[in-house]
Parts: structure tokens; sequence; C-alpha cells
């Protein structure tokens, strides 16, 4: 393969496998639909990111994947068409150089959470990072206008990662969230977790009286413990799907 103008170089099969993987697990899970992203920081270049063209996250396979710079650009000027909304991705990955991975979803119940002052807390220890707080990210406030709510801008993606600041979720409201980590397996882990306790909570306090959530101290410990586990769901998760 001829490597395009400036580009950083391949990723290795397994880096191109897990980023495929990703989009397939989450769509197993309910997570994503025909809408939808996952990307990756490039590993070779920080000022890169790896993200399926425009595409269902169920149908994503290796050769799908196209080279972005911070800006959301595609390296490749011949490159097929992108997602309306890539700027989550780069922006994100400006702001936070602690993230290597970004994942945005419309996770059905999460939604609730971001149109609501419910505010949406760790509900066991699977979902322990979402006690480092859940902020909501709200476009027309952001922006001052009226939209279509998608972040098609790269001021939207600057507003959206400003409010997601340091936090592992961003709520969108009326759309859906934004998840980010240190790598794709824990994003994956992070964007299904947070569905779960979505249900959860919903279900508690469906249950009546005071919710005896996780404290601060119990979330950061329990997230500590699981992220040191992720090897277990990762190779669960991938075992069940089919990557091309
Ligand atoms: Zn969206």
């Amino acid at each position: 393969m001829t490597k395009s103008k400036g580009s950083a170089g391949p990723i290795t099969k397994e880096q191109r496998e897990d980023l495929v993987a990703a989009s397939l697990i989450l769509a197993q899970h309910g997570v994503l639909d025909a809408f939808g992203h996952v990307s990756m920081r490039h590993p070779a270049d920080a000022n890169r990111y790896m993200l399926s063209r425009n595409l269902a996250p169920e149908l994503v396979t290796s050769a799908d994947i196209v080279e972005y710079d911070l800006d959301s650009e595609p390296v490749d000027a011949n490159a097929p068409r992108g997602f309306l909304e890539r700027y989550i991705h780069g922006e994100i990955y400006k702001a936070r150089p602690d993230v290597h991975a970004v994942i945005h979803t419309h996770s059905p119940s999460v939604v609730p959470f971001g149109v609501t002052r419910t505010i949406m807390q760790p509900i066991y220890h699977m979902s322990g990072f979402l006690g480092r707080g859940v902020p909501v990210y709200d476009i027309a406030k952001e922006s001052g206008r009226q939209t279509d709510i998608l972040v098609r801008e790269p001021g939207h993606g600057r507003d959206l990662a400003r409010v997601l600041a340091d936090k592992p979720m961003a709520l969108m409201r009326g759309h859906g969230n934004v998840v980010v980590a240190q790598d794709i397996r824990v994003a994956t882990y992070r964007a299904i977790y947070t569905e779960m306790n979505a249900r959860l909570q919903l279900q508690a306090m469906m249950c009546g009286g005071p919710i005896e959530f996780l404290s601060k101290e119990e979330a950061l410990l329990t997230e500590a413990t699981l992220e040191g586990q992720i090897h277990r769901p990762w190779e669960l998760w991938k075992a069940k799907v089919k990557i091309r």
C-alpha cells in the first residue's frame, strides 16, 4: 500500500482489530445502532486519529478506517466521506493529551439524564468511573443558538471538550453522550457500563426511597480495581464479534 502524503503510517493489525471490534461490540450491546462512532488516537502520532468512514458501526471493517488530523480533516484528500460529528473526536484529542480513545453514542438509557435534573451517579462497582462526575453539554447553551443538536462544527467540539473537562464521560442534552479513556478497551468498557448504570439507576428510582450510591471513595477504588481486570470482558466481547 502506498503511504499517503503526511500519513503517520499504518497501525498494527491488533490495534486496527481493536478499533473495529469496539464498534461491533458496542453495536452488539445496544450502545450504538446505525449511529455513533469510535475513534483511536494514532499510536505513532498524537496529532492524528483513526475513525471509520461514514458507516453504521456494525458494518465497520478494517478497510473502512480513515486517518484524520486533529482539525478532523482526512490526511488523504481522497478519503471516503466522514461523519458529520467527527469534530467530537478531534477537539477532545486536542484538549485531552491523556485520552487515546473517544466514543460518541446515542446510548438510549442515558438520554433521560441529559434532559432532567436527575444526576447520573455510580449505582454499583462496575461504573465507579462515574464517581468522577458527569457533566452535561447543552449545545444551545454553549453555542447561544438553536441547532440540529449535532456537533458538526469545530466550535461545538471545543465547547463539548471544555464541558467534559477531565471527566471520563459527558452527557449531551437531547442527544447521547461522549466517553473517553486512555485506551480503546477501557473506553468500550465505560460506554457499556454507562448504559448499564443508566438502566439500573432508573430501576432503582422506580423502587422508591433514597438511593445509596457508591461514595466518592468507593467509586474511585472500584474504578482502579475494575480497570485492572479489563482483559477479561475485552477477551469475551472480542470473541463474540466477527472482525473483518
Ligand atoms: Zn450524535
